[in-house]
């Protein structure tokens, strides 16, 4: 079994929904779809108030090399266009659409399968340009823009990242199992970028069901299944890299440097659905999860469905209040202060916590323990980061690799004194990068 070098902790993994089949999502009364889904500056609206769209019509323009067009994810009318909260964190603008009920398809898409091995690399990139598929996993990044690294990079391994290390998430679990021709085919579109590139899927030990059903059918793409230690952050792309191959991606160096690429499970099923099917990224597979719901489930949602649709659709809330509202998973999903915030592309999980599932221990200061160095698998130490940002050196930080840090939450969730070492990381990064700004503005 591989993983990778060092640090790494193993939280409970509550998957309590990993035997849940998907179920799809009913079409909700209203949709609100923002132009920000992605890395890269927000789509352009292609649409104004009371037009009617079709079900994946582009209602948003890419803007710029780094962005990634957004489109219908039903037919109806667009209600109103405005700023609105945005499971980032932020206010971003977005597109409302009623639906008609109809969910009719615009002409030409949802097309019959079609063979992608008679089709040329640009055409495969071009259809998953036009469908807006962005990396799934959380990051965002325009998949065309990623499967095109430059000419000197040579790509000899791509890897499927099927860790899902994250607790309480299971939709690329279910998706290893349910969409399995899909997954894998979307692999061979990724790898046919890459000629002569091996494929290694790795899995983590928790899913022997996909691990078993996947080493039987990838043998005909000669693809290779890797069983991988459950160990948070397994799915980290360095991690990922370093468990698969053995190869370390350095400070500053991305995965292509070491001749890799890594391909979330969703963007690969994803990539099928755009190059053979002509299907816009309209919807996509989450976990609902939690001990405040009262139905956890893997639900397959139109983008643009908010969360207090997925309460209703998942029986309620089991309780007066939800403590804790959080996109994605607990150790590196946001906090959500409203339900009225939509499902995104890069939503994993949306997760309802109750009160005795959050520590409320008070913070206290560093025993300087060194537990949370111990744990750190970007090798840092996570005390002085923190440290240094709470006293407002935040500048001090980048000589302790405050960059290198993937806000994973590892340090964090071993402190003994409770700190809270990830908002202080997140506070040190955005203050440099602020100062960064004022400095390039003022021409220092
Ligand atoms: S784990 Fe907490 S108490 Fe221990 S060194 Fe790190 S910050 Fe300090
Ligand atoms: S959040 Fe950053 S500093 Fe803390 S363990 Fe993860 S990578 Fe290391």
């Amino acid at each position: 079994m591989k993983t990778f070098r060092s640090g790494g902790i193993h939280p409970e993994e509550n998957k309590f929904t990993s035997g849940s089949p998907i179920e799809e999502m009913p079409v909700p009364a209203l949709l609100a779809v923002p132009l920000l889904q992605h890395i890269g500056k927000p789509a352009k609206a292609l649409v104004a108030v009371n037009d009617e769209v079709k079900k994946g019509q582009c209602i948003g323009e890419a803007d710029g090399f780094v962005s990634a067009r957004i489109h219908a994810p039903t037919s109806g009318k667009v209600k109103k266009i405005e700023k609105h909260p945005h499971p980032g964190g932020q206010f971003a603008q977005t597109i409302f659409i009623e639906p008609d009920g109809k969910d009719e398809w615009l002409e030409g898409l949802n097309t019959p399968e079609e063979d992608f091995n008679v089709l040329p690399a640009e055409e495969k990139l071009l259809r998953i340009k036009n469908a807006g598929i962005v990396g799934m996993g959380g990051a965002g990044f325009p998949a065309h823009v990623k499967f095109s690294p430059p000419k000197d990079k040579k790509i000899d391994t791509l890897i499927l990242n099927g860790a899902e290390c994250e607790p309480y998430l299971t939709a690329d679990h279910r998706l290893l199992l349910e969409n399995t021709d899909e997954v894998l085919k979307g692999l061979a579109i990724i790898s046919s970028f890459f000629k002569g590139a091996g494929v290694v899927m790795g899995i983590e030990e928790n899913k022997p069901d996909a691990i078993a059903l996947m080493t039987e059918k990838a043998a005909p793409y000669g693809f290779q299944v890797v069983t991988l230690k459950a160990r948070y952050p397994q799915g980290g792309e360095k991690q990922l890299i370093n468990a698969v191959t053995g190869r370390s991606v350095g400070n500053g160096q991305l995965p292509f440097d070491v001749g890799c690429m890594v391909s979330n499970v969703a963007t690969a099923a994803a990539v099928y659905g755009a190059v053979c099917r002509t299907r816009p990224l309209i919807d996509r597979v989450l976990t609902v999860s939690g001990n405040a719901i009262k139905k956890r489930k893997n639900v397959r949602a139109r983008i643009g469905t908010m969360f207090s649709d997925l309460v209703t659709h998942c029986g309620g809330l089991g309780l007066k209040r939800t403590n804790l509202l959080i996109s994605g998973g607990p150790m590196m999903g946001k906090a959500q202060y409203s339900f009225e915030v939509p499902v995104t592309k890069t939503t994993s999980g949306v997760l309802f916590i109750k009160e005795d599932r959050i520590a409320a221990a008070k913070e206290r200061p560093c025993l300087r323990c060194g537990r949370c160095e111990e744990v750190c698998a970007a090798g840092l130490k996570p005390w002085v980061l923190g440290n240094l940002s709470q006293k407002g050196e935040t500048e001090k930080t980048a000589e302790y690799g405050l960059s290198q840090c993937m806000e994973c939450g590892s340090c964090s969730y071993v402190c003994p004194s409770k700190r809270d070492l990830v908002h202080w990381i997140k506070y040190a990064k955005t203050i440099n990068a602020d100062i960064k700004k004022r400095a390039v503005k003022s021409g220092n």
